[in-house]
């Protein structure tokens, strides 16, 4: 027999399979890993095709051992990946290893072992004379059932030896997986709220085919009870489910109430675990050890059979789209899935994308509603214009700010305050010669770290020491400007003496295991202020926050992106939903200096028809999402002049077929020059994809290995 080996190299060729002769002391089948001989080296690849041995022209060299006892690819997994190659314009090859942890890719460099452990049974009974300690571990086995040998060593290591040689016990080695962190605490039941009830009742009682759900629920309004209620339905069908959500810093909550229901049903994927940990997680899915997979964006690929639910939660998140390629969406996917398993599909949200919220619209989605906080009202949010503060000499607190963040601490209360800038201060610049100290290979200002004193490019990481002399103009009059996250945590210690502060950003969460170190030791209230970025505005569930506090509330209106009024709204939205979630009334100031804006006074209000409304008037204006599908041709070069040329044709070439679309640009993209390469962008707007399929194919094969660089993103979550 042959097979056909997609290789591990995806440098030089667009999915070409190679073949090899499979001698006949080995065991194929297709989708499993296999390593073979290629030119002078041994590479790994995955087998996609096995047929009969017919005559050749040329010699075939022959496949040198299987990687694997089974397929890492199933039948489903395999056509994924031929899914994601077609859709996102990648190497089959790509897709594949995206797919795959680590320990399952095709990767002839690193592998990961399966850990063991050595287990103790008892052996053959014989009626012979035991000392004290021999006697001990006999009973303890009897008593326990099989233990493992290291804790019967500390009875006695030479009598587990004189047992094992005397065959009355006997030693036997398990896998043992590497996650251990299994605590389980009481699962707090509670009686659904009748819209609960309701809204259960509607999905479970959903037809056998797929059937694709948008849950809209204002923050705090039980939607993890409903997905956890729906959950216990499809274990008790005996089907399958996945979980995503977000990012790594709403899990520990999260997985905590899922693990309190469902104790060890439960494997969790997620770039937080190691590779071995994420290896091992993943063989108890395929060997069927668990229900229920909870984990990020790739946990969309687990290779679990029978699944009967897909859950998204916080679907509206960009962290579900990778920025890599293949730039493919982890909600197209669940699609894809729910569809191949006619299974069912929440996308949960207190602030659907607007594409989503339009689907459930047209009854693509079915659209269930929960209005009201389950044992708590909304939070009341107000505005404050800084412009005006400024006057009054308040640099960076309102009145109000202050007024309420101080109320707050003295009642033995907590507050978040968000500012969604990392770092101390985002600019240095020269008083004198207005000099910016910007990344030499990306010309972005660069951020000042004061804690290691250094200044770091976010975007390419370059770091460097803070000069004390302008560059340019030799001043010592150089100053930092703006307010990071770093230095907002040194102005609040300093004006609110009973403030016990806690950071959690990027920075403050490198380390394995941090995040949930930073939510615990707030929960346990060994803090009572939280200041973070972005990643504290969704998920986290502290009972006795009542105060939230934003600072430059109207920053990210600034970004120029079709979404950035979405963005805005969603995370303000998200932000005042974490105070008052208990039985204590939740208050929220959010200042800036452009505050009329109507995303945040939508916000505000917590409306989202009346800023779904207005949202959708801009985005047809402007022919964007949904009225239109966006497709970001992004292409990059060394060479400015080259990469300048090489888009000009290609627009011609797009405008000569330009029926069915628009074509925007090319111009430089968002970050023109990143780490010495040029970037520019083309966007086309589209209303089908079968429109531009060919003239997209046509260019991704052009500038297969060429100098200038071609990258195409489908429905891309920003431009
Ligand atoms: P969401 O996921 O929409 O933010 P949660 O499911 O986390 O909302 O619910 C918010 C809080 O209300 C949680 O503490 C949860 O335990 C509680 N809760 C939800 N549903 C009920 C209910 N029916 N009865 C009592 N408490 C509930
Ligand atoms: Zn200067
Ligand atoms: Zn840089």
């Amino acid at each position: 027999m042959i097979a056909d080996v997609l290789l591990e190299i995806t440098s030089a060729w667009i999915n070409k399979t190679f073949s090899y002769l499979i001698p006949n002391n080995l065991i194929i089948e297709k989708g499993m890993r296999v390593l073979v001989p290629f030119g002078n080296k041994k590479i790994e690849g995955f087998v996609m095709e096995i047929k009969p041995f017919t005559k050749q022209e040329y010699e075939l060299k022959e496949v040198i051992e299987s990687i694997d006892i089974e397929p890492v690819l199933n039948y489903e997994l395999f056509n994924i990946g031929k899914y994601i190659s077609n859709k996102y314009y990648c190497t089959l090859i790509k897709a594949y290893q995206t797919m795959l942890p680590a320990g399952y890719k095709a990767k002839s460099n690193n592998h990961i072992n399966i850990k063991y452990i050595s287990i103790i049974k008892l052996g053959k009974f014989e009626n012979i004379k035991l000392n004290n300690s021999q006697q001990k571990i006999i009973d303890y086995l009897k008593d326990n059932g099989n233990t493992e040998k290291e804790k019967l060593q500390n009875i006695s290591k030479s009598s587990v030896l004189t047992l094992l040689n005397k065959g009355l016990i006997i030693e036997e080695k398990v896998e043992k997986y590497r996650l251990t962190d299994k605590k389980i605490k009481e699962d707090k039941k509670v009686i659904l709220t009748s819209e609960q009830k309701d809204i259960v009742n509607k999905i479970i009682s959903s037809n056998d085919g797929f059937s694709p759900f948008l849950l809209h629920g204002v923050t705090g309004s039980g939607k993890t009870e409903i997905y956890l209620a729906v959950t216990e339905h499809i274990i008790n069908k005996n089907q399958n489910i996945i979980i995503l959500v977000p990012e790594i810093s709403l899990t520990p909550q999260f997985i905590e109430r899922f693990r309190n229901r469902f104790s060890d049903n439960i494997a969790v994927l997620h770039s937080g675990l190691s590779d071995g940990e994420k290896y091992d997680e993943w063989r108890r899915i395929k060997k069927g050890e668990v229900s229920i997979v909870i984990g990020a964006r790739s946990a969309i690929f687990a290779p679990l059979k029978n699944i009967g639910l897909i859950i998204i939660d916080e679907e509206h998140s960009d962290t579900y789209k990778q920025e890599n390629t293949p730039k493919y969406n982890a909600i197209d996917i669940a699609i894809y899935r729910a569809k191949y398993h006619n299974s069912k599909l929440i996308l949960g949200s207190a602030t659907p994308s607007i594409e989503s919220y339009t689907r459930a619209k047209m009854n693509i989605y079915t659209l269930l509603e929960l209005k009201n906080r389950v044992n708590a009202k909304l939070p009341k949010v107000e505005l404050v214009d800084m412009k005006e503060e400024i006057k009054k000499g308040n640099k960076y607190f309102s009145n109000l700010f202050k007024e309420n963040l101080n109320n707050c601490l003295d009642n033995n209360e907590q507050a978040i305050i968000l500012l969604n800038r990392r770092g101390y201060t985002t600019t240095i610049s020269c008083h004198e010669c207005g000099f910016k100290i910007t990344c030499p290979k990306c010309d972005i200002p660069l951020t000042y770290h004061k804690n290691g004193n250094y200044l770091l490019c976010h975007y390419c990481g370059y770091k460097t020491f803070k000069p004390n002399n302008c560059p340019s103009c030799n001043s010592k009059n150089i100053n930092e400007y703006g307010l990071g996250t770093e230095k907002l945590e040194e102005i609040i210690q300093k004006e609110f003496k009973n403030a016990k502060i806690i950071r959690m950003d990027v920075d403050s969460t490198s380390k394995k295991g941090s995040h949930k170190k930073i939510v615990s030791s707030f929960q346990n209230k060994e803090y009572n202020v939280l200041i973070g970025t972005q990643m504290i505005s969704k998920g986290l569930n502290f009972e006795n926050v009542t105060f939230v506090g934003v600072l430059n509330a109207d920053a990210s209106l600034n970004i120029p992106d079709f979404r950035s009024a979405e963005t805005t709204f969603c995370l303000l939205n998200q932000v005042a939903g974490r105070a008052g979630r208990g039985i204590l009334d939740g208050k929220v100031i959010m200042q800036g200096f452009n505050m009329d804006h109507y995303s945040i006074i939508c916000a505000s209000m917590h409306d989202y028809q009346t800023f779904y409304k207005k949202e959708m008037q801009i985005r047809k204006r402007l022919n964007y999402p949904p009225y239109y599908n966006l497709c970001l041709i992004k292409t990059s070069c060394k060479d400015e002049i080259l990469l300048q040329k090489e888009n000009n044709n290609i627009i011609k070439y797009l405008q000569k077929n330009n029926d069915n679309y628009l074509v925007l640009g090319p111009s430089p993209a968002r970050i023109p020059k990143l780490n010495n390469i040029y970037y520019y962008q083309i966007l086309i707007k589209y209303k089908k994809l079968e429109q531009i399929n060919n003239e997209l194919k046509m260019l991704y094969e052009q500038f297969f290995n060429k100098k200038v660089k071609l990258d195409i993103d489908i429905n891309p979550y920003h431009i």
